[in-house]
């Protein structure tokens, strides 16, 4: 159980919180997330965790076409090299937004993006792709998304997939009660083998079952609620596999109360 944590303040800063709260893995941003062109690194310093996770930027976008594209694909390469001598587990990142040029040729920019990338480097550390919630043009709020990137890839070992409860939720997948999330689970994980599958985002949704709305929340104080995660906790592939929460940090002690929240919730005090 892990969260995503701050390095504004350095990354042994972001360590010390992760042993404060108790945390056996970590996220954090691979560089300013809201920029591409800049990214100061910290000194590389060895990280106490066996599994732990980067999150790209959030203006990256494999899909473009534009000068954002060249942007995204060296700002990438570059995160997952520093996640590599990080010794990272991965890189996430969401997949792109279309902006309009349809599906398949978004599609088909981000199997180029990531083919160049993949070619480029030779790293361990995965290029994790999340689902989405599926607002506007975004790409990657389907299995069937997933399943047509992965499957134009050369060298699958590379990649795998990070499923994020909220954007499941807002993307229309019921997964408040047990036969739900089987009925979401067996819908992904009969189009994508289950290895590729390699942690889960838990966060509540402040948006409605289906209202593409990425909005997070505390565990069990969204539409997702306490029985949500209390049923995901049944499901193996749930349990196996890290979880990050990536909830609100305020009011101070909010990470403290949801890992608390998902641990009591999972049995697993
Ligand atoms: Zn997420």
């Amino acid at each position: 159980m892990g969260a995503h944590l701050s390095i504004s303040g350095g990354l042994s800063k972001t360590i010390e919180e992760a042993f404060r709260l108790g945390l056996s893995t970590i996220q954090f941003f691979s560089r300013n997330p809201r920029s591409l062109r800049s990214a100061k690194r910290s000194e590389p310093i060895s990280i106490p965790f066996n599994i732990f996770f980067l999150h790209g930027p959030y203006l990256l976008n494999l899909a473009s076409y534009n000068e954002i594209y060249d942007l995204s694909k060296k700002a990438l390469l570059e995160d997952l090299l520093w996640g590599e001598s990080l010794g990272a587990t991965g890189i996430v990142v969401h997949p792109g937004s279309h902006k309009g040029s349809g599906v398949r040729n978004g599609i088909s920019r981000i199997v180029m993006a990531l083919e160049e990338i993949i070619n480029k480097s030779n790293t361990r550390c995965k290029i994790i792709l999340e689902n989405t919630s599926g607002a506007g043009a975004q790409l990657g709020a389907s299995p069937e998304e997933f399943k047509a990137i992965i499957d134009s890839i050369s060298d699958k070992t590379r990649l795998g997939i990070c499923i994020d409860t909220c954007h499941l939720f807002s993307a229309g997948f019921d997964i408040r009660n047990t036969d739900g999330i089987r009925e979401t689970f067996d819908r992904w994980f009969s189009l994508l083998d289950t290895s590729y599958l390699i942690l889960f985002h838990a966060n509540d949704s402040k948006g409605k079952l289906g209202s593409r709305l990425d909005r997070h929340t505390h565990i069990g104080e969204g539409e997702i609620g306490e029985e949500g995660f209390k049923s995901l906790f049944n499901f193996e592939i749930f349990r196996t596999r890290p979880i990050i929460i990536e909830t609100p940090k305020n009011p101070p002690g909010s990470d403290e109360k949801n890992i608390y929240k998902l641990r009591e919730l999972g049995s697993l005090l």
